[in-house]
Protein backbone atom coordinates (compact mmCIF):
# COMPACT_ATOMS: atom_id res chain seq x y z
CA UNK A 1 0.00 0.00 0.00
CA UNK A 2 1.29 3.30 -1.05
CA UNK A 3 1.06 6.49 0.58
CA UNK A 4 -1.44 8.07 -2.03
CA UNK A 5 -3.83 4.85 -1.33
CA UNK A 6 -3.49 5.65 2.35
CA UNK A 7 -4.59 8.89 1.81
CA UNK A 8 -7.71 8.01 0.01
CA UNK A 9 -8.77 5.52 2.87
CA UNK A 10 -7.81 8.40 5.19
CA UNK A 11 -10.32 10.96 3.31
CA UNK A 12 -13.38 8.35 3.27
CA UNK A 13 -16.27 10.29 5.08
CA UNK A 14 -15.80 8.84 8.58
CA UNK A 15 -19.68 9.35 9.20
CA UNK A 16 -20.57 6.45 6.14
CA UNK A 17 -17.83 4.47 7.51
CA UNK A 18 -19.15 4.87 10.66
CA UNK A 19 -22.41 3.87 8.94
CA UNK A 20 -21.14 1.41 7.27
CA UNK A 21 -19.87 -0.45 10.62
CA UNK A 22 -23.62 -0.73 11.43
CA UNK A 23 -23.67 2.99 14.03
CA UNK A 24 -26.13 4.85 13.66
CA UNK A 25 -25.16 8.88 12.98
CA UNK A 26 -27.87 11.30 13.58
CA UNK A 27 -26.74 15.13 13.14
CA UNK A 28 -23.20 14.00 13.47
CA UNK A 29 -23.19 12.26 16.56
CA UNK A 30 -23.49 8.93 17.63
CA UNK A 31 -23.90 6.06 20.63
CA UNK A 32 -20.25 5.31 21.29
CA UNK A 33 -19.80 1.80 20.90
CA UNK A 34 -16.36 1.82 22.78
CA UNK A 35 -17.97 2.69 26.59
CA UNK A 36 -21.13 1.61 27.77
CA UNK A 37 -23.47 4.94 26.03
CA UNK A 38 -26.58 6.38 26.15
CA UNK A 39 -26.25 9.80 25.12
CA UNK A 40 -24.98 9.91 21.67
CA UNK A 41 -21.26 10.84 22.99
CA UNK A 42 -19.72 9.95 19.77
CA UNK A 43 -19.71 13.10 17.97
CA UNK A 44 -18.08 13.34 13.99
CA UNK A 45 -16.32 16.31 12.69
CA UNK A 46 -16.60 16.13 9.23
CA UNK A 47 -14.19 19.05 8.09
CA UNK A 48 -11.61 17.42 10.07
CA UNK A 49 -13.00 14.06 9.31
CA UNK A 50 -12.75 11.98 12.61
CA UNK A 51 -14.65 10.87 15.46
CA UNK A 52 -14.18 11.90 19.27
CA UNK A 53 -16.22 10.41 22.53
CA UNK A 54 -16.36 12.81 25.31
CA UNK A 55 -16.56 10.12 27.65
CA UNK A 56 -14.41 7.80 27.35
CA UNK A 57 -11.84 9.92 25.16
CA UNK A 58 -11.74 7.58 22.23
CA UNK A 59 -10.58 9.64 19.44
CA UNK A 60 -9.37 9.11 15.64
CA UNK A 61 -10.15 9.10 11.87
CA UNK A 62 -11.62 5.86 9.37
CA UNK A 63 -8.87 3.70 9.83
CA UNK A 64 -8.71 3.88 13.64
CA UNK A 65 -12.14 3.40 13.28
CA UNK A 66 -12.13 0.05 11.50
CA UNK A 67 -9.29 -1.09 13.48
CA UNK A 68 -10.93 -0.48 16.87
CA UNK A 69 -14.55 -1.31 16.43
CA UNK A 70 -13.71 -4.36 14.59
CA UNK A 71 -10.68 -5.53 16.37
CA UNK A 72 -8.77 -5.77 13.29
CA UNK A 73 -4.86 -4.67 13.32
CA UNK A 74 -3.76 -1.69 10.88
CA UNK A 75 -3.57 -3.92 7.60
CA UNK A 76 -6.62 -5.60 7.75
CA UNK A 77 -8.81 -2.29 8.68
CA UNK A 78 -7.07 -0.76 5.58
CA UNK A 79 -8.21 -3.92 3.23
CA UNK A 80 -11.61 -3.69 5.09
CA UNK A 81 -11.93 0.15 3.93
CA UNK A 82 -10.85 -0.75 0.77
CA UNK A 83 -13.25 -3.32 0.01
CA UNK A 84 -16.27 -1.44 1.41
CA UNK A 85 -15.68 1.55 -0.80
CA UNK A 86 -14.61 0.28 -3.83
CA UNK A 87 -10.86 1.96 -3.14
CA UNK A 88 -8.21 0.12 -5.12
CA UNK A 89 -5.20 -1.02 -3.60
CA UNK A 90 -1.98 -2.70 -4.61
CA UNK A 91 -3.00 -6.26 -6.21
CA UNK A 92 -6.59 -5.57 -6.16
CA UNK A 93 -8.98 -5.91 -8.47
CA UNK A 94 -11.27 -3.25 -7.84
CA UNK A 95 -11.38 -0.11 -9.13
CA UNK A 96 -12.71 3.17 -7.00
CA UNK A 97 -15.48 4.46 -9.16
CA UNK A 98 -14.36 7.62 -11.04
CA UNK A 99 -10.78 7.15 -10.76
CA UNK A 100 -9.51 6.92 -14.15
CA UNK A 101 -6.15 5.90 -12.98
CA UNK A 102 -4.72 2.70 -13.88
CA UNK A 103 -8.38 1.43 -14.72
CA UNK A 104 -8.03 -2.38 -15.57
CA UNK A 105 -9.91 -3.34 -19.06
CA UNK A 106 -13.51 -4.94 -18.13
CA UNK A 107 -12.96 -8.61 -18.72
CA UNK A 108 -16.61 -9.71 -19.88
CA UNK A 109 -15.34 -13.40 -19.91
CA UNK A 110 -15.16 -13.45 -15.64
CA UNK A 111 -19.10 -11.98 -15.51
CA UNK A 112 -20.91 -13.44 -18.38
CA UNK A 113 -21.87 -16.48 -16.98
CA UNK A 114 -23.63 -15.03 -13.94
CA UNK A 115 -26.09 -13.40 -16.66
CA UNK A 116 -26.94 -16.70 -18.37
CA UNK A 117 -28.04 -18.42 -15.40
CA UNK A 118 -29.60 -15.12 -13.37
CA UNK A 119 -30.13 -16.13 -9.79
CA UNK A 120 -32.37 -13.99 -7.13
CA UNK A 121 -31.90 -14.52 -3.60
CA UNK A 122 -34.12 -13.49 -0.82
CA UNK A 123 -33.26 -9.45 -0.54
CA UNK A 124 -33.12 -9.60 -4.09
CA UNK A 125 -36.85 -10.94 -4.79
CA UNK A 126 -38.19 -8.73 -1.97
CA UNK A 127 -36.50 -5.68 -3.50
CA UNK A 128 -37.58 -6.22 -7.48
CA UNK A 129 -41.08 -7.85 -6.82
CA UNK A 130 -42.55 -6.41 -3.56
CA UNK A 131 -40.66 -2.92 -3.17
CA UNK A 132 -40.63 -2.22 -6.96
CA UNK A 133 -43.75 -4.76 -8.18
CA UNK A 134 -41.89 -5.76 -11.44
CA UNK A 135 -42.69 -8.11 -13.64
CA UNK A 136 -41.02 -11.15 -13.72
CA UNK A 137 -40.72 -11.15 -17.27
CA UNK A 138 -39.20 -7.08 -17.03
CA UNK A 139 -36.69 -9.05 -14.68
CA UNK A 140 -35.71 -12.11 -16.85
CA UNK A 141 -35.29 -9.63 -20.00
CA UNK A 142 -33.30 -7.18 -17.98
CA UNK A 143 -30.94 -10.93 -17.06
CA UNK A 144 -30.77 -8.95 -13.09
CA UNK A 145 -29.59 -11.56 -10.77
CA UNK A 146 -27.74 -11.31 -7.15
CA UNK A 147 -24.72 -12.40 -4.86
CA UNK A 148 -23.93 -12.26 -1.49
CA UNK A 149 -20.05 -10.95 -0.73
CA UNK A 150 -18.11 -12.50 1.42
CA UNK A 151 -19.65 -10.22 4.56
CA UNK A 152 -22.86 -11.52 3.61
CA UNK A 153 -24.09 -8.26 2.00
CA UNK A 154 -26.83 -8.86 -0.70
CA UNK A 155 -26.05 -7.49 -4.09
CA UNK A 156 -28.38 -7.19 -7.20
CA UNK A 157 -26.58 -6.99 -10.31
CA UNK A 158 -27.28 -5.09 -13.35
CA UNK A 159 -26.15 -5.99 -16.84
CA UNK A 160 -24.72 -3.35 -19.51
CA UNK A 161 -24.66 -4.44 -23.10
CA UNK A 162 -23.99 -2.61 -25.88
CA UNK A 163 -25.84 -2.39 -28.72
CA UNK A 164 -24.26 -5.64 -30.67
CA UNK A 165 -24.95 -7.20 -26.83
CA UNK A 166 -21.91 -7.27 -25.83
CA UNK A 167 -20.83 -7.10 -22.11
CA UNK A 168 -19.88 -4.21 -21.27
CA UNK A 169 -20.13 -3.23 -17.65
CA UNK A 170 -22.02 -4.56 -14.31
CA UNK A 171 -23.63 -2.33 -12.00
CA UNK A 172 -23.89 -3.88 -8.31
CA UNK A 173 -26.81 -2.61 -6.07
CA UNK A 174 -26.52 -3.15 -2.36
CA UNK A 175 -29.69 -4.36 -1.08
CA UNK A 176 -29.67 -3.59 2.27
CA UNK A 177 -31.89 -0.34 2.75
CA UNK A 178 -29.80 2.71 3.65
CA UNK A 179 -26.40 0.77 2.99
CA UNK A 180 -23.37 2.32 1.79
CA UNK A 181 -21.74 1.66 -0.60
CA UNK A 182 -24.72 1.80 -2.16
CA UNK A 183 -23.60 1.29 -5.56
CA UNK A 184 -20.10 -0.76 -6.75
CA UNK A 185 -19.00 -1.55 -10.86
CA UNK A 186 -16.29 -4.02 -11.26
CA UNK A 187 -12.79 -2.66 -12.41
CA UNK A 188 -13.39 -1.17 -15.98
CA UNK A 189 -17.08 -1.44 -16.04
CA UNK A 190 -18.43 1.04 -18.42
CA UNK A 191 -22.37 2.43 -17.81
CA UNK A 192 -23.85 3.51 -21.06
CA UNK A 193 -27.42 3.93 -22.07
CA UNK A 194 -29.11 1.13 -20.59
CA UNK A 195 -31.59 -1.70 -22.22
CA UNK A 196 -30.40 -0.68 -25.83
CA UNK A 197 -30.83 -4.54 -26.90
CA UNK A 198 -35.01 -3.08 -26.71
CA UNK A 199 -34.16 -1.26 -30.10
CA UNK A 200 -34.53 -4.54 -31.69
CA UNK A 201 -37.97 -4.95 -30.68
CA UNK A 202 -39.22 -1.82 -31.55
CA UNK A 203 -41.40 -1.04 -34.73
CA UNK A 204 -41.46 2.06 -37.11
CA UNK A 205 -43.64 4.69 -35.44
CA UNK A 206 -43.75 3.15 -31.73
CA UNK A 207 -42.54 5.36 -28.67
CA UNK A 208 -39.59 4.48 -27.13
CA UNK A 209 -39.29 5.99 -23.22
CA UNK A 210 -36.29 7.76 -21.50
CA UNK A 211 -35.67 6.82 -17.75
CA UNK A 212 -33.47 8.37 -15.67
CA UNK A 213 -31.55 5.32 -13.88
CA UNK A 214 -32.15 1.69 -14.39
CA UNK A 215 -34.79 0.85 -11.52
CA UNK A 216 -36.86 3.87 -13.56
CA UNK A 217 -36.31 1.51 -16.80
CA UNK A 218 -37.65 -1.74 -14.98
CA UNK A 219 -41.34 -0.08 -14.02
CA UNK A 220 -41.63 1.73 -17.55
CA UNK A 221 -41.14 -1.88 -18.95
CA UNK A 222 -42.88 -3.38 -16.64
CA UNK A 223 -46.04 -0.89 -17.09
CA UNK A 224 -46.06 -2.31 -20.83
CA UNK A 225 -44.09 0.47 -22.45
CA UNK A 226 -40.29 -0.02 -24.37
CA UNK A 227 -37.83 2.15 -22.59
CA UNK A 228 -34.12 2.38 -22.25
CA UNK A 229 -32.02 4.82 -19.07
CA UNK A 230 -29.79 7.19 -18.59
CA UNK A 231 -27.00 6.15 -16.19
CA UNK A 232 -27.96 9.37 -14.12
CA UNK A 233 -29.01 12.47 -14.76
CA UNK A 234 -25.31 14.33 -13.63
CA UNK A 235 -23.75 11.36 -15.87
CA UNK A 236 -25.04 12.50 -19.32
CA UNK A 237 -22.22 12.50 -21.30
CA UNK A 238 -21.05 13.29 -24.89
CA UNK A 239 -21.35 9.50 -25.95
CA UNK A 240 -24.31 8.99 -25.12
CA UNK A 241 -25.70 12.20 -26.39
CA UNK A 242 -24.21 10.89 -29.87
CA UNK A 243 -25.85 7.46 -29.18
CA UNK A 244 -29.34 8.89 -28.89
CA UNK A 245 -28.49 11.26 -32.12
CA UNK A 246 -28.11 8.26 -33.81
CA UNK A 247 -31.07 6.77 -32.94
CA UNK A 248 -33.22 9.46 -33.60
CA UNK A 249 -32.09 9.58 -37.27
CA UNK A 250 -31.67 6.32 -37.89
CA UNK A 251 -35.20 4.79 -36.38
CA UNK A 252 -38.07 6.15 -37.47
CA UNK A 253 -39.58 6.48 -33.76
CA UNK A 254 -41.21 8.81 -31.03
CA UNK A 255 -39.04 9.61 -27.84
CA UNK A 256 -40.97 10.57 -24.69
CA UNK A 257 -40.25 10.86 -21.38
CA UNK A 258 -41.63 11.22 -17.93
CA UNK A 259 -39.26 13.60 -16.03
CA UNK A 260 -38.50 13.09 -12.15
CA UNK A 261 -40.74 15.78 -10.70
CA UNK A 262 -37.29 17.36 -9.48
CA UNK A 263 -34.95 20.02 -10.83
CA UNK A 264 -32.71 17.57 -11.91
CA UNK A 265 -35.22 16.10 -13.86
CA UNK A 266 -36.28 18.67 -15.64
CA UNK A 267 -32.79 19.79 -16.38
CA UNK A 268 -32.03 16.21 -18.08
CA UNK A 269 -35.81 17.00 -20.09
CA UNK A 270 -34.64 20.08 -21.40
CA UNK A 271 -30.74 18.64 -22.04
CA UNK A 272 -32.20 15.73 -24.09
CA UNK A 273 -34.54 18.05 -25.93
CA UNK A 274 -31.78 19.82 -27.01
CA UNK A 275 -30.71 16.52 -28.77
CA UNK A 276 -34.16 14.95 -29.44
CA UNK A 277 -36.75 18.11 -30.59
CA UNK A 278 -39.45 16.46 -30.63
CA UNK A 279 -39.28 14.23 -26.72
CA UNK A 280 -42.44 14.31 -25.69
CA UNK A 281 -42.90 15.37 -21.58
CA UNK A 282 -45.53 13.80 -19.66
CA UNK A 283 -46.31 15.04 -16.33
CA UNK A 284 -45.80 12.79 -13.31
CA UNK A 285 -48.41 13.26 -10.58
CA UNK A 286 -47.58 15.99 -7.71
CA UNK A 287 -47.13 13.20 -5.19
CA UNK A 288 -44.74 11.02 -7.16
CA UNK A 289 -41.35 11.66 -7.51
CA UNK A 290 -40.32 9.73 -10.41
CA UNK A 291 -41.72 6.91 -12.79
CA UNK A 292 -41.39 4.43 -10.26
CA UNK A 293 -43.22 6.06 -7.51
CA UNK A 294 -46.01 6.33 -10.25
CA UNK A 295 -46.15 2.86 -11.45
CA UNK A 296 -46.94 1.49 -7.86
CA UNK A 297 -49.08 3.83 -7.12
CA UNK A 298 -51.29 2.38 -10.40
CA UNK A 299 -50.77 -1.38 -8.76
CA UNK A 300 -52.79 -0.65 -5.48
ZN1 LIG B 1 -17.02 6.49 24.43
Amino acid sequence: MDRIQLQKLRELPIEGVAERLGLAVKRHKALCPFHNDHHASLSFKVSKNTYRCFVCGAFGGPIDLVMRYLNKDFVEACRWLADEHNVILEGDRRQESGDSREVKPFDASRYERFFERPWLNDEARKFLFEERRLDSRVVRWCRLTSWKDKLGVPWLQTPYYDREGKLIGIQNRNLIPGCTPRFRFPSGSKTTIYNLSVLNLLRPGEALYIAEGCSDCWSLLSAGHKAIAIPSATLLNKKDVELLQALSSELSIRFEMWPDNDMPGERLFLQLQKVLPDLVHHQLPPDCKDFSEYYLSTKT
